[in-house]
Parts: C-alpha cells; structure tokens; sequence
C-alpha cells in the first residue's frame, strides 16, 4: 500500500506550491492514472513519492515502511520495490539493448556490489526472459539509439521487470509516443499491472487514455486534489 500525507512541495523562487498539501492512499494491486493540465504538479507527485524530487513536509510510505524522513542507504534499499519509467526512457543509446536491460540489476543492488554481479548468468537469463516478455528478445543485440520511442519505452520496462518491482511509478511514460504507440505501451503497462499484481501510478495528458486503462483517476489542479475516482464520473475539462 502507498500512503501519501501532507505532501507539499515548493520550488525554490516559484510563488505558487507545486504541491499543495497532498493526502493519497493507493492500495495495493492498483492502477492509478494522475491527470491534469500542464503545470498541475502531476511530475512533481510523481518524483515526490520515490524523493527523485524532495518534498518539503509530508509522509510518504510504502508498504508500510517510510521514504520520506529516511538517510540515502535506507532509501536505496526501500526504492528497490519501486520501478520507474519517464518520459524520454532514460537508456542508455550506445549500448545494446541487453545491457540496458542488464542495468536494471543496479537498481536492485547494494552499491558495494561488484560491477561483474550484473552479468552473472543468472541476471543474463533474467534480462533475456524481460525481454521476452515486452516482446524485444529479438532485438536484444541492436544498439538502443536505433530502436523507435515504442521500443525505447519497451526496453525500459524490461529493465524495470529486472528490479521485480511491486510499484510501478510512470513520469508521462507515453507523452512522446504517437497515439497508436501510446495506446499499445498502456495496454501492456495494463497487462503487467493485471497478471502480475503490479501496483501501478503514472500520469497522463490524455484523458481518452486514461479513461481506458485507469480505473481510478486522481485529477490534479494547482498542487490539490481536485478528483478521485472512476474515469466514468471525470468530466472532460478536468
Ligand atoms: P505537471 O507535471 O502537472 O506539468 P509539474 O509538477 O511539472 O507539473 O510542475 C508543477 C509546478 O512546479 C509548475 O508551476 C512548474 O513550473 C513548477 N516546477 C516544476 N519543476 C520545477 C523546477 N525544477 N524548478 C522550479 N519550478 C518547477
Ligand atoms: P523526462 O522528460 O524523461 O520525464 P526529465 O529529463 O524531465 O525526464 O528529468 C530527468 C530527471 O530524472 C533527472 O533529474 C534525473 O536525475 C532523473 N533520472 C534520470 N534517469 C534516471 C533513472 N534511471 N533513475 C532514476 N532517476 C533518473
């Protein structure tokens, strides 16, 4: 279970909060799509909840345990249950997909861990079976920078499954894709979320979107909470 409280966060020389004071619970084993208009604070919520930004006041806990509040080392090891993906994938373009996939382990990794423990067998047939399942094992030699933003998106959650992550965070994880694209990603972001239990929160821009694979919608406006719950009730100028 995710348990957000309080959550405020103001940017340094910005007159407004980009969060305003946020209360969430997000239970476990759902998908939750967080919506609204550019500048709302859907980034900023976000990053808050594995501290990529850090807030100011408020609890942020998973599973019970605190993120908020708790030294680098601790945090570390409390984010390796959290996956992320973003917006522009953050991979690697030089390298070949496989590697990419590989560097998922660092994630899930002590940092005193020899560099060689990523490429043991065992995490090499590990990063072959997520490629698999996104559908890319035949790419697994190809260099990243020659992949589409569909794939690119593709091989970060293949790096993701690495981590074998209960909570999934997406930073806009569809926002530079083409329509089609960002409809299929979804639906496999759905997919993972249905038959592996992965608890799942990310934003969105588009509501049609959101309204097909989220069955719960946190509209956001001015760093508040201005709505929670079925896409059904959502009206269109959220
Ligand atoms: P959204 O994701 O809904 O577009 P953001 O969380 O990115 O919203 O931004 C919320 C508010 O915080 C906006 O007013 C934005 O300008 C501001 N903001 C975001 N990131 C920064 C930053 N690094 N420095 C200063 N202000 C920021
Ligand atoms: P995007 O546009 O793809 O959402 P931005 O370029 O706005 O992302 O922000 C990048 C931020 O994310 C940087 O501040 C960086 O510290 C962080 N970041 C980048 N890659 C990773 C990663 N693999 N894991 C965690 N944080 C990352």
């Amino acid at each position: 279970m995710l348990e957000i409280q309080g959550l405020t966060k103001q940017y340094p020389g910005e007159s407004e909060p980009a969060l305003a004071g946020i209360d969430l619970t997000v239970r476990p084993g759902e998908l939750v799509a967080v919506l609204g208009r550019s500048g709302a604070g859907k980034s900023t919520l976000i990053r808050c909840i594995n501290r990529l930004v850090e807030p100011d006041a408020g609890k942020v806990r998973w599973n019970g345990r605190e993120l908020t509040g708790v030294p680098p080392g601790l945090l570390r090891e409390r984010r390796r249950e959290i996956g992320m993906i973003f917006q522009h994938f953050h991979l690697l373009p030089r390298l070949t997909v496989k590697m990419n996939v590989l560097s998922g382990r660092f994630a899930a990794m002590p940092l005193w861990r020899p560099l060689f423990g990523a490429f043991a067998p065992e995490h090499r047939k590990a990063a072959g079976e997520a490629l698999q399942r996104v559908g890319l094992a035949h790419l697994a030699s190809r260099r990243v920078e020659e992949l589409s933003g569909g794939q690119r998106q593709r091989v970060a959650i293949a790096r993701v499954l690495m981590q074998q992550p209960e909570l999934l965070l997406g930073d806009e994880p569809v926002s530079s894709l083409d329509p089609v694209t960002a409809d299929r990603i979804l639906g496999f972001i759905a997919e993972l979320h249905r038959e592996q239990g992965l608890t799942v929160v990310l934003n969105l821009h588009d509501v049609a979107l959101a309204r097909r694979y989220a069955p719960r919608i946190i509209g956001l406006s001015g760093g508040r909470i201005v709505y929670d719950g079925p896409p059904g009730e959502l009206n269109d100028e959220a």
